[in-house]
């Protein structure tokens, strides 16, 4: 049974995400958690700050813009968004939060750049890629990550930060191994070229130890911490 309280089921993930990385024989440092909170109450995001929880991910920008503004008393919280996103709503995106994970193409990228406000600190983004070319799926295939790579690293507003991926949720765990892997060898030759490079966003509830196997930098946890979603 999962326990009713936020800041155990944060304390739960936080173990399990140390236990992963020990057992690959990385740093738990290395790891970060990023809650996500999409459909959850204000209070909920509360709770889970006051158990020390900083970086939220949301999918949604005008319910995520509406939670950044009624929780702008909260120190040093991060908010990163991590859904589709339309040309006509890049605005909110680029004048609210910390960083965008989800850039699949040039255009939201040029958008986002031209609208992050100056008083604001670079934009930080990642590449979502569509790992297993699943037409249903968002993101660029891993054979034209450096392409966009090139087109994103040119805009002085943003900063190139790494990958973003969700996998394909039926892969078996063979299929699941390759696609990770190859995920993390373009992630590598990446942060070779782009000196800011840092962050490999893979791992959900499901897939966290996985992820964290094969070079996860930062696991983005909804159902384990907050419950089903409707
Ligand atoms: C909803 C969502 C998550 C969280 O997934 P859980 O399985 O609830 O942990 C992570 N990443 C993205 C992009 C999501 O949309």
């Amino acid at each position: 049974m999962m326990s009713n309280n936020i800041a155990d089921r944060i304390s739960v993930v936080r173990d399990r995400v140390a236990k992963a990385a020990i057992d690959a024989d990385r740093d738990t440092a290395s790891v970060s958690l990023l809650v996500v909170s999409k459909t959850k109450p204000v209070s909920d995001i509360e709770s889970a700050y006051n158990a020390g929880q900083r970086l939220f991910g949301e999918n949604y920008v005008q319910e995520g813009v509406e939670k950044i503004q009624a929780l702008e008393h909260l120190a040093d919280i991060e908010w990163h968004f991590i859904g589709p996103l339309q040309s006509n709503k890049t605005r909110l995106v680029a004048e609210h939060f910390d960083w965008m994970q989800s850039i699949e193409r040039e255009k939201i990228a040029r958008r986002l750049h031209e609208q992050r406000p100056d008083n604001m600190p670079d934009l930080q983004i990642l590449l979502q890629v569509n790992l297993d070319n699943e037409s249903t799926k968002a993101g660029v295939t891993l054979a034209n990550v450096q392409e966009l790579a090139e087109q994103v690293s040119r805009f002085d507003r943003l900063t190139l930060r790494g990958l973003m991926a969700i996998p394909k949720a039926d892969a078996t765990e063979q299929q699941q191994a390759e696609s990770y892997q190859a995920l993390y060898t373009v992630f590598q030759e990446l942060k070779e070229k782009y000196p800011t490079i840092d962050t490999l966003s893979l791992g959900m509830t499901n897939d966290l130890e996985a992820a964290v196997k094969h070079g996860s930098t930062m696991v983005r946890i909804g159902t384990a911490i907050f419950g089903e979603r409707n």
